[in-house]
């Protein structure tokens, strides 16, 4: 099947809706571009504008920039995604086995992002189901995390005292196939309901310990603005809640729903930080950086939350590659999960020696900045713990000896038993020290310890 054949099989919806959406859409023009593109260091030509014009030439520009054509064009069956993807009768079959327990579902954008010669391609092993997800289906649980058992209203995770999270919905533009929700996949797209909602906000109104919110799904960015305003003016209404954080990946799997009139309600109710989830440098699309770029400018900070995945960024240079590339997007690479237990996702895990490698790999060798905390977050809702690589070798109360990047090592003077000063008595407290009166021989002194 041609190119054009191809791109002719999706339906291009026109009307008025589509319109109005590229209208008030970011990509309309005379829109500044991103100061200092992801792609200046790279020399090839982005998969995308590749991947575009091989399988969606037929659709013209205001139909690919419209979210709302993207999302209801998903593929979503086998029978969709072979006239997309060189598919044998042996992996349609094995898809449609395992799209019946775990379901698909991938944008056009971002299937255009898969080069359909590559078996290995690091954006096709997290969007196309593999049949590894049931025969390897014993390993893992449904609810590593356990947040069902957190949840203290339907819907809201009250796990750390001073944060909550609402899960506004299970619905994504794109099954990522290493996802910790994936139990809910089979439950078919739900919407949590008014009241269901409402007694979210009011759990979150009589717990004035909770200063942190986190909206989050399947992805919340799947409601339409008006209703995500709905709730954000809302949990803004709130005293004592002071900053909203929303956890999506859309900037990565549907960049053109990052449009002016999301943007400009965003930036009414700051602070208000946007937590996204790049995994391969390969996403980071113009059209991926322009949507960071547009959240930046509206005053929304973008942190990337990266899985650890096999064949996918297992290597310190495909992270570095990442998180260089997360950086010219102005993005801060924030955490790198280790993928949870969690049933389907096997074959996608690697041990955890990999991650505390790669950081290892990349600490020294490119800017602190570049460096995520790798994380495991543990099962029964332990919560998250950092891994790091271990650079002491040994340690005393006098002195540490540390390798450092490069091997070398070095003999650094711990001064916790020379911080021992003197100050007079009634001096004011400084803040972190304990005033211990000790015995000096001098009654008109006491020490201080840190
Ligand atoms: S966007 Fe997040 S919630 Fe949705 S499928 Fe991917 S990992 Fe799961």
């Amino acid at each position: 099947m041609s190119a054009r054949t191809r791109g002719s099989s999706i339906p291009v919806v026109a009307g008025s809706e589509e319109t109005g959406v590229v209208a008030g859409g970011g990509n309309e023009a005379g829109e500044k571009p991103p100061s200092k593109s992801a792609f200046d260091n790279l020399d090839e030509e982005p998969p995308g504008i590749t991947g575009r014009r091989r399988l969606f030439a037929g659709v013209p520009d205001k139909c690919w920039n419209d979210w709302k054509w993207q999302f209801r064009n998903r593929i979503t069956s086998a029978e969709q995604l072979v006239k997309f993807l060189p598919l044998s009768d042996e992996e349609q079959a094995q898809l449609r086995l395992v799209t019946e327990l775990y379901p698909l579902s991938i944008t056009p954008y971002y299937l255009s992002l898969i080069d359909p010669q590559d078996p290995e391609d690091p954006v096709r092993k997290q969007a196309i189901p593999s049949i590894l997800e049931i025969s390897m289906g014993c390993l893992g649980m449904e609810d590593p995390l356990e947040e069902k058992r957190h949840s203290v209203v339907k819907g809201l995770v009250h796990r750390y005292p001073d944060r909550a999270l609402m899960v506004l919905t299970d619905i994504c533009p794109m099954f990522c196939r290493h996802c910790t929700r994936k139990r809910e996949w089979q439950n078919g797209g739900w919407v949590r309901t008014a009241e269901e909602i409402s007694a979210m906000l009011r759990y979150i109104r009589q717990h004035e310990e909770i200063r942190d919110v986190i909206i989050s799904g399947g992805d919340p960015l799947t409601l339409s603005t008006a209703r995500l305003e709905e709730i954000i003016r809302e949990v803004r209404a709130i005293e004592h809640v002071e900053i909203i954080r929303i956890g999506t990946r859309f900037p990565v799997v549907l960049p053109q729903r990052i449009d002016s009139a999301l943007c400009a309600m965003l930036s009414k109710y700051g602070p208000v930080w946007l937590n996204t989830h790049f995994n391969h440098v390969n996403e980071i699309t113009p059209e991926a950086a322009a949507a960071c770029d547009r959240l930046l400018r509206s005053g929304v900070p973008v942190n990337n939350q990266s899985v650890l995945l096999r064949g996918v960024n297992d290597s310190v240079q495909a992270q570095t590659r990442l998180v260089q590339g997360l950086l010219r997007a102005k993005v801060r690479p924030y955490y790198l999960f280790q993928c949870d237990e969690v049933q389907g996702t096997e074959h996608l895990r690697t041990p955890v020696e990999v991650g505390v490698g790669i950081i290892e790999g990349m600490r020294g060798y490119t800017s602190g900045l570049a460096i995520p905390t790798f994380v495991i977050d543990l099962p029964q809702g332990g919560g998250k713990v950092p891994l790091l690589p271990d650079y002491v070798i040994s340690r005393t109360e006098e002195e540490l000896v540390l390798r450092n990047y490069q091997g070398k090592v070095f003999h650094f003077r711990n001064p916790r038993h020379h911080m021992l000063v003197e100050a007079p008595v009634g001096a004011a407290p400084i803040s972190g020290f304990n005033f211990e009166p000790q015995e000096t021989g001098n009654e008109d002194r006491i020490s201080i310890r840190s």
